[in-house]
């Protein structure tokens, strides 16, 4: 059980993400005790698998160490692998509680859970699980980083790799008819870290539309086509199989051109969407965080307009990617608007 100073208001949150860390840095800074909580031994979330980020190719750590240093405060404590699993209320204090069974007490409560990756396996016909060749975006990531090996010898000369994008999203199969939004920019990101890496390689992008919505997204799809020369293929892979030299074949249908296509690759990397990391369940005035079921949703906030970053709960806020697909500079500003609600919850200024 934590300890409470009555004159000094504690928030509890759940996440130690992008989302998490910055809003526990401006909490701590406005003199809000910080009760930070991650299932992880380590902080930073998903940001802690990236090798190099998009829009401008910055090594991800450099972030990381930025948010990692604003929470090293004495007002500030972070419960590592601690899984929260029940919150719920009584007489205007929350109350968490872990797996384990930790109770930890707060004045106000910020969920910042975030996202999981789509399970590639669902996806049979890009024989995930089955041929070594096929990886997810975010294996990539973790090769980029040196952590994991690449699945094939060559020494790079003639390689072909082929991206598919929206692997598990725009998809009524896996139930996920939402765009999970930044998996295109990062196939332009991947694509371009691939021909850095081996300049001679050939790379094709397999996209239903290219979304690129963000600032500078637009200008580096341009560049991956004139500057990298990557190949981008507007079609549906149909399957993928092994080919008689150990490689893999793939067949597509370029819907542009309107005729099939069938190529030879190396490597084929699917853009995993995202999923939530959590559902919210209501039971007996408590809320559950469960493993989200088969093709459930994202947390849905207060009023998509004006209450972004409440649940319906007073003192309940919500904030980052468990709303929905997002980048990490727009989960760091969602942070921010979060806190500034926290604190105007603590302040009588909100209900
Ligand atoms: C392959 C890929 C590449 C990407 N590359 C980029 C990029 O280059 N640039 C960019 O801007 N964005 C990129 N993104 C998006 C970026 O990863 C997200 O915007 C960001 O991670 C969201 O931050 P978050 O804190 O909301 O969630 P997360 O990063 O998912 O963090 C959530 C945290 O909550 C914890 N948690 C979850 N449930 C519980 C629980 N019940 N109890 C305790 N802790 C819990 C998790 O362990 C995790 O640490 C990429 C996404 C993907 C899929
Ligand atoms: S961002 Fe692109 S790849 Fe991802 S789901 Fe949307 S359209 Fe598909």
């Amino acid at each position: 059980m934590s300890q409470k100073n009555n004159n000094i208001k504690q928030v509890a949150i759940i996440g130690a993400g992008p989302a998490g860390l910055q809003a526990a840095t401006v909490l701590s800074q406005n003199q809000v005790q910080v009760l930070l909580i991650d299932k992880q031994a380590k902080t930073g979330g998903h940001l802690e698998k990236w090798s190099h980020l998009f829009p401008d190719s910055r090594p991800s750590n450099e972030i990381l160490k930025v948010l990692q240093q604003g929470i090293q405060k004495e007002n500030i404590q972070f419960f590592k692998n601690k899984r929260v699993s029940k919150i719920s209320k009584s007489n205007g204090q929350w109350e968490l509680g872990t797996d384990d069974g930790l109770v930890i007490n707060s004045d106000a409560v910020v969920i910042a859970t975030g996202f999981n990756t789509f399970d590639a396996h669902q996806k049979e016909e890009y024989g995930y699980g089955i041929y070594p060749a096929v990886v997810t975006s975010e294996n990539l990531e973790s090769i980029f980083k040196g952590e994991t090996t690449w699945p094939f010898n060559s020494s790079g000369k003639d390689l072909r790799f082929g991206i598919v994008h929206c692997v598990g999203s725009r998809d009524a199969k896996c139930g996920n008819l939402y765009c999970s939004k930044v998996c295109c920019v990062t196939a332009v990101k991947q694509a371009i870290e691939l021909k850095k890496k081996f300049p001679g390689a050939t790379v094709y992008c397999f996209y239903m539309d290219m979304r690129m919505f963000g600032t500078g997204y637009e200008e580096l799809y341009q560049e991956a086509q004139t500057k990298y020369n990557i190949q981008f293929i507007r079609g549906r892979l149909s399957e993928a199989s092994p080919s008689q030299d150990n490689r893999l074949q793939v067949k597509a249908e370029d819907t542009l051109l309107g005729r099939p296509a069938k190529l030879t690759l190396d490597m084929l990397v699917l853009m995993v969407g995202m999923i939530p990391a959590v559902s919210l369940e209501m039971k007996n005035d408590a809320v559950y965080l469960n493993q989200p079921a088969y093709g459930s949703s994202f947390i849905t906030p207060d009023d998509v307009f004006l209450k972004m970053n409440h649940h319906q709960q007073a003192g309940l806020f919500i904030t980052g990617a468990c709303k929905g697909p997002a980048s990490i500079p727009e989960v760091l500003q969602d942070a921010k608007a979060t806190s500034i609600e926290v604190l105007n919850y603590f302040n009588n200024k909100i209900k």
